[in-house]
């Protein structure tokens, strides 16, 4: 290992990595070899940078779990040679990408920093050079001679938030995500204030090691209020689907007329899990504690508790890829596996 820390940049695409060109004005793609160029403000600090990029940068809202074996990949490939990694990613669906790595990713001792901003690069009022600059240097912190940290994170606006507990909320503001069911674990300010009780300590020393399978025939479903018998009879009856999340109202209620109990345990029954998790932004499933839920915790729906809809979803992915099924399932979705719920 170097003496001074060695990170690996990786581009995906995404408004970070667009600068205007000065005699027309139009937004382009930043060329990331130039990147010192363009930013001398990184040859200050102190660790060294190198960078990559996907062959053709994407907007991220045309990422898919094909890009996300992909960018896996890169990593993997590279996580002897370096000592952290910042991933540039468009913000719209970063929390999907950076939830879907913290389970591809599994025994993690390094740092997988997400990061992308609402501004473009070259923009006068960017916040593109704060995000970037405080990415790389949180990717390169270390004490005792090991990483501070040793997970996936995003950093967005002074804060460093466990990727898989955020979301995206703000199509504007330059603080576009949010945690709200897990604190920061890492505000920048004129120091950079490490909350050390919030983050994720590797439970094992097992060699790093990534998991490329996903099962990607699952269903992501809102309800609301009019959502009806026969448009949940067609689509839970997709030959293909393998998994349903519900994103069900308040702590987890759902309506109680038996069309919806009855094709949810027709589901349960072939072998097809169902998992609940909340739309509001924060706060918990606890299914069982109003009538409107009671039923669903009698079929065997399974609780997301806390977890954010995009963590649910790259979990699914994730444990489905593994062909882990039935009872193991259950247990398995309702554990904390990369500190994405209580
Ligand atoms: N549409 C862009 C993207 O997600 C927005 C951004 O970069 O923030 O790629």
């Amino acid at each position: 290992m170097s003496a001074k820390p060695n990170i690996l940049l990786i581009y995906t695409g995404g408004t970070i990595g667009m600068i205007k060109e000065f005699e027309t004005g139009a937004l382009r793609n930043f060329n990331f070899e130039d990147l010192l160029e363009h930013i001398p403000e990184l040859r200050l600090l102190d660790c060294t940078i190198e960078t990559t990029s996907f062959e053709n940068p994407i907007d991220s809202s045309n990422m898919n779990p094909k890009y996300w074996m992909d960018l896996a990949g890169i990593i993997a490939e590279h996580y002897d040679e370096f000592d952290g990694f910042v991933v540039l990613h468009g913000s719209d669906t970063m929390s999907y990408t950076a939830s879907a790595m913290s389970f591809m990713l599994e025994n993690l001792a390094k740092p997988v920093i997400f990061t992308g901003s609402q501004l473009p690069i070259g923009d006068l009022r960017t916040d593109a050079k704060e995000n970037l600059i405080t990415s790389i240097q949180i990717a390169a912190l270390r004490k005792n001679g090991r990483p501070v940290i040793r997970e996936v994170g995003l950093y967005f606006e002074y804060k460093l938030y466990r990727a898989n507990r955020t979301t995206k909320l703000n199509a504007e503001h330059f603080e576009a995500f949010a945690s709200l069911n897990y604190p920061p674990i890492i505000e920048s300010g004129v120091h950079l204030i490490v909350n050390e009780d919030y983050l994720w300590v590797p439970k094992s020393k097992k060699k790093f090691k990534i998991h490329s399978t996903l099962e990607t025939n699952i269903l992501l479903l809102k309800v609301f209020p009019g959502l009806d018998a026969e448009t949940t009879e067609y689509v839970f009856n997709y030959p293909k689907l393998k998994g349903v999340i519900l994103e069900s109202y308040g702590s987890g209620n759902l309506t109680n007329e038996a069309w919806l109990i009855d094709q949810l345990r027709e589901l349960i029954k072939k072998g097809i899990p169902v998992v609940n998790v909340t739309q509001c932004a924060g706060g918990s499933v606890n299914m069982g504690l109003y009538e409107t839920s009671v039923k669903l915790k009698k079929i065997g729906v399974i609780s997301g508790k806390d977890i954010t809809s995009e963590a649910a979803l790259a979990k699914m992915m994730y444990l489905l890829g593994q062909h882990i099924s039935g009872p193991s399932f259950k247990t398995l979705f309702e554990t904390s596996l990369r500190g994405e719920m209580q």
